[in-house]
C-alpha cells in the first residue's frame, strides 16, 4: 500500500438531458468509447453511462446521469465548472481543423499556463475543454487533463488538496478578472491537474443538465482508499462509509468550497462484468435489479453508440 499522494482524477460525473445526443457527442465528436451502459443505482429507471478510453482506464472516465426531464443547469461558485481532456502532442491543430470542418463551434484558442486551450459545449451546455499537451498517445484524446472548480474562496480547498491529497501548488494566473490557481498531483498519471477558479462575476449556480455532479479521485486499492478515508476524516471532513459501485468502491465528502468529492478505487474496473472487447454494448445491471430487468428495459430509451 502506498499513500503519499492521490495520483489524479478517477472519473467525473455529470448530468445530461436525453441520452442519445450525449452518446453522439462523446462517442462521435470526442471519440470516446462507451465503456459501460448501466442504470443509476439509486434510480434504476435512469441510465448511468460511462465513457472512457478502450479499457475505461482511471483518469479517462466521464459518466452521465441522463434525465430526460432535467431542466438546464448552470455552473456557479461551489460547483465544478469544466472538465478538460489532454490533446496528445502534435494533434491540437488537427482537432481545431476537424471541429471546424464538422461545423462544431468552439471558443479559443486561449493560452493558459503556457498551453493552448479551446472550449466546446456539449449538447447540454457543459463546458468541455481540450488542452494542448506534450503527452504521446495513439488515442484521439489522452484522458483528462484537469477539472476546474469554481469557488468563492480558494484557500480552504487548496489546503485540502496540498495538505491531505499531496498536490503541489503550480502557481496562479489572472485573466479578465478570473483568478485561476493550479494544483497538480506529482507524477504523470492522467488528470493530475485541478484548477481552482475565482471570478468576480455575480453568479449563482443551479444543478441540472450540463452541470457536474461530482469529481472522483483515485485510490490504487481498497486499503489505500481506507487510508485516505482516515486522512480526510482526520482533517475534519465528514466522509461516507465505503459504498460498492460495482466497478469501483467509493467514498464521498463535500470539500470546503462546496464541491462533492469522491475517492474511487482503481479495481475492479469495467471488465468486471463483461468482456473488454464488448464493453458498453449490453445493459449491465447490479444483482439487486436483475429480477426487474424486463421492467427497466421497457422504460429506458434505446441508445446507439457511434464507436
Ligand atoms: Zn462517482
Amino acid at each position: 500500500m502506498t499513500k503519499t499522494h492521490i495520483p489524479g482524477i478517477h472519473h467525473v460525473t455529470a448530468i445530461s438531458g436525453p441520452p442519445q445526443p450525449n452518446v453522439d457527442f462523446y462517442t462521435g465528436t470526442l471519440q470516446q468509447r462507451l465503456v459501460k451502459k448501466t442504470v443509476n443505482f439509486d434510480d434504476p429507471g435512469t441510465y448511468h453511462l460511462y465513457y472512457g478510453d478502450y479499457a475505461g482506464s482511471p483518469g479517462t472516465i466521464l459518466t452521465f446521469f441522463p434525465f430526460a426531464d432535467a431542466g438546464p443547469g448552470r455552473a456557479g461558485p461551489g460547483m465544478a465548472s469544466a472538465y478538460a481532456y489532454s490533446v496528445p502532442a502534435g494533434q491540437f491543430d488537427g482537432w481545431m481543423e476537424s471541429l471546424a470542418e464538422q461545423a462544431i463551434d468552439f471558443e479559443g484558442p486561449v493560452e493558459r499556463f503556457g498551453k493552448r486551450v479551446i472550449t466546446l459545449r456539449d449538447p447540454d451546455g457543459a463546458l468541455v475543454e481540450l488542452v494542448e499537451t506534450t503527452r504521446t498517445s495513439d488515442d484521439a484524446l489522452d484522458g483528462f487533463h484537469s477539472v476546474t472548480l469554481w469557488l468563492r474562496d480558494l484557500a480552504p480547498t487548496a489546503k485540502l488538496l496540498t495538505d491531505v491529497f499531496g498536490y503541489e501548488d503550480r502557481g496562479s494566473e489572472n485573466m479578465n478578472g478570473v483568478e485561476r490557481l493550479r494544483l497538480a498531483a506529482p507524477g504523470d498519471a492522467k488528470g493530475t491537474v485541478v484548477d481552482l477558479m475565482r471570478s468576480d462575476a455575480p453568479s449563482i449556480g443551479r444543478p441540472g443538465a450540463g452541470t457536474i455532479h461530482h469529481v472522483a479521485f483515485r485510490a490504487e486499492d481498497n486499503d489505500t482508499q481506507l487510508a485516505w478515508r482516515e486522512a480526510v476524516a482526520s482533517a475534519g471532513h465528514s466522509v461516507t462509509p465505503v459504498i460498492d459501485r460495482q466497478y469501483f468502491n467509493a467514498i464521498y465528502f463535500r470539500e470546503p468550497g462546496g464541491v462533492l468529492f469522491e475517492i474511487a478505487t482503481d479495481p475492479p474496473g469495467f471488465a468486471h462484468d463483461e468482456p473488454l472487447e464488448t464493453l458498453g454494448e449490453s445493459l449491465k445491471l447490479p444483482a439487486q435489479y436483475e429480477g426487474i430487468r424486463d421492467r427497466i428495459e421497457r422504460v429506458l430509451p434505446p441508445i446507439k453508440s457511434a464507436a
